[in-house]
């Protein structure tokens, strides 16, 4: 489901609707990487509350996030638990915080809120594991995979014929 025609829907003051949908889920972009969601489709738990002013929206699910871990480009799996709110006035003003940006002709764009609903909760980085090494700055392999350290300049025999120089120049 990407969208959910509110018109189906007869609430009257103090009702609640409350039902399981099925929610269709696009890929994100996220720090210049994209995110697909695997499976595509998650099933969430959307509520309308509806009282004389207006109306709260709610949408729960989780989502899981298949991409490229932000240390060492690797595979990364990330679970994202989303409880959404919006809500909308029955007579909003000009007001945006009182009119939900996803309501458009009594049409619910799901797509969109739960995208930036996703968005949302993501943290900074996105990892493959919370320690990740990431890649070696010297020579860009994998530290996961291959954990290494270059030797420092100091210890370059060619450095060491030099100090030798200057000792005995010394
Ligand atoms: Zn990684
Ligand atoms: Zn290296």
């Amino acid at each position: 489901m990407k969208s959910f025609n509110l018109r189906t829907v007869k609430l009257r003051s103090g009702e609640e609707f409350r039902d399981a949908i099925e929610l269709e889920l696009t890929p994100l972009e996220y720090g210049g990487q994209r995110y697909i969601p695997v499976p595509e489709k998650s099933l969430a738990e959307l509520a309308f509350t509806r009282a004389t002013t207006g109306t709260l929206f709610q949408l729960r699910f989780t989502a899981r996030l298949h991409g490229p871990c932000y240390r060492c480009l690797g595979d990364a799996v990330l679970d994202v638990p989303v409880n959404a709110r919006e809500y909308q006035a029955t007579s909003p003003s000009d007001d945006d915080e009182l009119r939900t940006p996803y309501l458009v002709d009594e049409q619910l764009d799901l797509e969109a809120w739960s995208r930036d609903a996703i968005a949302l909760e993501l943290p900074e980085q996105i990892l493959c594991h919370p320690d990740c090494k990431g890649l070696c700055p010297m020579c860009g392999k994998d530290l996961n995979v291959e954990p290494h350290e270059h030797e420092e300049q100091r210890d370059d025999p060619r450095w060491a014929v030099l100090a030798d120089l200057r000792e005995k120049l010394e």
